[in-house]
């Protein structure tokens, strides 16, 4: 029995099985393939569940995204904001767009950098690490505020392993910003893509394509069990038999449907801690007032923390003379009530802050729709790594492969999915 079992058919799992030379079979508990990288439409407007941008570090797969899009691709620079307060919009990233502050708070961002105590301690948490590579006043009115709003834990309680890829601004970029002047600093997302029509499913649409006849949807895994060599995997009326697995839905569901996990191992997993998000779709008559890709709130009387305008993506996303706006709320998973507030209270909230800060007024909102997304962000908290490796570990032995961003748990954005996912193929079919 050589039969690959896929557990998941999001992103990882839809690439996986465009790369494998063995034969195989892509369990999906949704309606449709697609997981994070799903569109929703209704009524002509297309929101992704949250922005989701094409960018890469790696210039080989976004060309491999850009082939799979086959000309349906836009290439934009990025327009994002931080929104500072109503009447100060500061390019994305903060650091590197100072001269958009008030002149005396330029000063102390400067002069906290340049005379920073901290730049010589050693880190080892999240908030000393950016007090070390910042300065004082840049993270006090920026960066500690936002990072502690959308993770929703103590930023001294967050380990250093993922702000390490975070580009480091050098006295040059912070003396640049601080005047106007184009900075060298890096920064990821400067130049990203996306899909001219269909919004980010048109992706995953196109790797589903030549392997949709072998995605069982509406299977939800219910249990897995090894009997001899092969493995079992059921939704409680069926078992279906595989000789391999390779598992893109969350470690911690995983670990679940497992029979016989030692103690270790599952407190371990019920300590790895992710966030869950709301997302707010919001169309309206008109245009939205600001001409920006997303903004960003660190504001604590904002429910949301982001919030992108399709528009900017592809105006395809949106019909002729009416905007849109999709709203970001994240929550710790240790807050069960997280899923509790009904669709009307969000919309509510998230039209009433629009309304607020004079982005949408209420009496054009045309359509709403919201989705909650359990499985949003990987926390990178303090026991991360000696955590996530017991989990890891037990499932290497089990020989159970895990893939993608929950399900190796760990902060992977489409283009690592993608790499990951056609690495694992290779692995597969060159044992
Ligand atoms: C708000 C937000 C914004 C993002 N923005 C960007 C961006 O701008 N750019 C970028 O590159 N990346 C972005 N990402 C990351 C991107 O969405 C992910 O990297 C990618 O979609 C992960 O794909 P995956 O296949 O690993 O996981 P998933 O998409 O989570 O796929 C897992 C699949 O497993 C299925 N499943 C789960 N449990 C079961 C079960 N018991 N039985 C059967 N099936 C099951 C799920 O239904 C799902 O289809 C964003 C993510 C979020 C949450």
């Amino acid at each position: 029995m050589t039969k690959v079992g896929i557990l998941g058919a999001g992103l990882s799992g839809l690439t996986l099985a465009n790369y494998l030379k063995r034969d195989f079979e892509i369990l999906e508990r949704g309606p449709i393939y697609g997981g994070l990288c799903r569109s929703y439409s209704k009524d002509g407007f297309i929101f992704d569940l949250g922005g989701h941008i094409l960018y890469s570090r790696d210039s080989g797969i976004m060309n491999q995204f850009k082939d799979l899009l086959n000309g349906n691709v836009l290439s934009h620079k990025c327009g994002d904001y931080i929104w500072y307060d109503k009447a100060t919009l500061i390019p994305y990233p903060f650091e590197q767009s100072l001269y958009k502050l008030p002149k005396t708070e330029i000063v102390d961002c400067v002069k906290d950098f340049l005379f920073n105590e901290n730049a010589n301690k050693s880190v080892s948490n999240m908030k000393e690490w950016v007090y070390k590579v910042f300065g004082r006043s840049i993270a006090e009115k920026y960066l500690l505020r936002y990072n502690e709003k959308v993770w929703k834990v103590p930023i001294d309680l967050m380990s250093i392993e993922w702000v390490q890829r975070v580009p480091q601004p050098t006295a040059d970029d912070i003396l640049r910003s601080a005047i106007g002047l184009k900075t060298i600093g890096g920064f990821e997302r400067k130049q990203f893509y996306y899909p001219l029509f269909g919004g980010i499913q048109t992706l995953v649409d196109k790797l589903a394509e030549p392997v949709k006849n072998r995605v069982i949807c509406e299977f939800t895994i219910s249990s897995i069990k090894k009997r001899g060599e092969t493995w079992f995997v059921s939704n409680g009326k069926v078992e279906r038999p595989y000789g391999r697995l390779v598992s893109t839905i969350s470690i911690i569901e995983l670990v679940k449907l497992l029979d016989d996990v030692p103690t270790s191992v599952t407190n371990a997993c019920s300590k790895l801690q992710y966030n869950s998000v709301i997302i707010a779709m919001i169309g309206f008559n008109g245009k939205t007032k600001r001409g920006t890709t997303a903004l960003y709130f660190p504001q604590k009387d904002v429910p949301f923390h982001r919030l992108c305008f399709p528009r900017s993506f592809s105006a395809n996303c949106v019909p002729q003379g009416k905007g849109s706006v999709l709203a970001e709320i994240s929550f710790n998973s240790a807050n069960n009530n997280w899923s509790a507030q009904s669709d009307e209270e969000i919309i509510s909230k998230v039209v009433d802050s629009l309304d607020k800060i004079d982005l949408v007024n209420p009496n054009s909102v045309i359509l709403s729709h919201v989705e909650k997304l359990q499985y949003g962000y990987v926390v990178y908290d303090l026991s991360y790594r000696k955590n996530i490796s017991v989990v890891r570990d037990y499932l290497q032995e089990k020989g159970i492969n895990i893939l993608g961003r929950f399900g190796e748990f760990e902060y992977l954005n489409m283009d690592q999915c993608f790499q990951r996912g056609v690495k694992c193929a290779q692995e597969i079919n060159n044992p």
